[in-house]
């Protein structure tokens, strides 16, 4: 049940946390789910953080963006596997906000924790489950994979 992705993707993901430090990040993941639930990501789509009202500790992904990635990926094979965003002077551990907008069962959850400008730990976490009610988040193993 790993997350699986190249060294220069997750470099990428990583940076683009930096790049809008103080405010937070979000981006979508494309790529492959396995059998057995192992997530492969193709590509990073980058989204904009459209909540105004506090950027640095919250996320938004807007639905015409997540339509725009789907379409993307699906031109090109590939499904929405996952989620990424940064959290700026905080740990790279879900909070309840976090959770209760996550409703992509069988995706990753990815978060970078940004200290002072600077990309420090990145963990993902998988949604498991099938509705609100058994819905759980699991850390899961980050393989780096070469090209
Ligand atoms: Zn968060």
């Amino acid at each position: 049940m790993s997350l699986q992705l190249s060294q220069t993707l997750y470099d990428q993901l990583r940076a683009h946390g930096e790049e809008t430090y103080p405010q937070e990040c979000c981006g979508i993941m494309l790529g492959k789910a396995a059998e057995g639930g192992s997530l492969t990501v193709h590509r990073l789509v980058r989204a904009g953080n459209t909540r105004t009202d506090s950027a640095h500790n919250r996320y938004h992904i807007a639905p015409i963006e997540l339509v725009k990635a789907q379409r993307e990926g699906r031109a090109a094979g590939l499904d929405i596997v996952g989620f990424y965003h940064s959290h700026p002077d905080h740990p790279a551990q879900w909070s309840s906000t976090d959770f209760a907008e996550a409703h992509w069962f069988g995706c990753a959850y990815v978060i970078t924790a940004i200290a002072k400008g600077h990309a420090e730990i990145t963990n993902s976490f998988l949604l498991s489950g099938s509705g609100e009610d058994d819905k759980a988040f699991t850390l899961q193993t980050v393989t780096l994979a070469g090209e």
